[in-house]
C-alpha cells in the first residue's frame, strides 16, 4: 500500500471556526471539516477530534455554530482557535465579538463573512473523531469578502496543521519558499509562525530589529504559545 502525503494535500477544504456552548461556557476551534450533506432540508457535517473541548460542548448541547472566515483573517487569530486548547486558555475573551443566532447558538463574529447554526440529529463515531450531522437552523451573511480556504492558509499564510485535525500529518514538510534575510528568521515547529527579526513582535513588546537569539527566555510564540526551544532556524 502506498500513500503519498502530497495527494492528501490536494484535497481542498475551507477553514472555519466551530463554536458550542455547554453549561454557560463557550468554546470554539478551527476546523476544515464543514461540508453540506444534503439540501432538503439543508444539513451540514462537522468532524472534531474527541479530545477537543468544543467536541465535548457539541456532544452535550446538540448544537453548533460555524463562522465562515475571511481570507484576510490574521494568522494570530487563527492560532488562538487552531493551536490552543480551551482547557488551558480562555479563547472567548473580551477581544471576541460574540454573536448569537436567533436560536441562541454562539457565533464568533470576528473576521466572519457569515455564519451557520445547526442542531445535531446524528453522530458517527470515527475512532479518534466524531462526525456530527446537523440540521441547518439559520444562516446569515455578516460581511463581504473571500472565504478562507485551507490551500490559502497553507500556501499564503504558511500555516501548519493542528495535531488534532483529521488532516494532520506528523512528517510535515517545512515550507521552502521563504527568502533568506540578513538576520535569520525562525519558524515555530508547532504552528508555523515565523519570527522575522525585521518586524519583531510588537504585540509582545519586542521591537523591530531584535534578533531571535536576543529574545528573552520568557518570550513565547504569539500564535500557539510554545517557548523559544520549539523554534527552528530557517
Ligand atoms: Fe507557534
Amino acid at each position: 500500500m502506498s500513500i503519498s502525503v502530497d495527494v492528501l494535500f490536494q484535497v481542498t477544504y475551507g477553514l472555519y471556526i466551530v463554536t458550542a456552548e455547554s453549561e454557560g461556557k463557550i468554546n470554539g476551534c478551527l476546523i476544515n471539516t464543514l461540508c453540506q450533506v444534503n439540501s432538503e432540508p439543508p444539513t451540514f457535517q462537522v468532524i472534531l477530534n474527541k479530545l477537543n473541548l468544543t467536541h465535548e460542548y457539541i456532544a452535550k448541547s446538540g448544537r453548533f455554530g460555524v463562522s465562515i472566515l475571511d481570507q484576510n483573517v490574521p494568522f494570530e487569530f487563527l492560532g488562538r482557535f487552531g493551536f490552543r486548547s480551551g482547557r488551558q486558555t480562555e479563547k472567548i475573551d473580551h477581544t471576541i465579538t460574540l454573536l448569537r443566532s436567533p436560536e441562541g447558538v454562539p457565533i464568533v463574529g470576528n473576521y466572519a463573512l457569515s455564519y451557520l447554526s445547526c442542531e445535531v440529529f446524528k453522530t458517527v463515531d470515527v475512532d479518534t473523531h466524531t462526525l456530527f450531522i446537523g440540521k441547518l437552523l439559520s444562516a446569515e451573511p455578516l460581511s463581504s469578502g473571500i472565504p478562507l480556504t485551507y490551500t490559502y492558509y497553507r500556501e499564503v499564510k504558511k500555516g501548519k496543521t493542528a495535531r488534532n485535525a483529521p488532516t494532520y500529518v506528523s512528517l510535515e514538510k517545512t515550507p521552502s519558499t521563504f527568502q533568506e534575510a540578513s538576520m535569520a528568521k525562525y519558524m515555530c515547529n508547532v504552528c508555523g509562525y515565523v519570527y522575522d527579526p525585521a518586524l519583531g513582535d510588537p504585540d509582545s513588546g519586542v521591537a523591530a530589529g531584535t534578533p531571535f537569539e536576543s529574545l528573552p527566555d520568557t518570550w513565547v510564540c504569539p500564535v500557539c504559545g510554545v517557548g523559544k526551544d520549539q523554534f527552528s532556524k530557517m
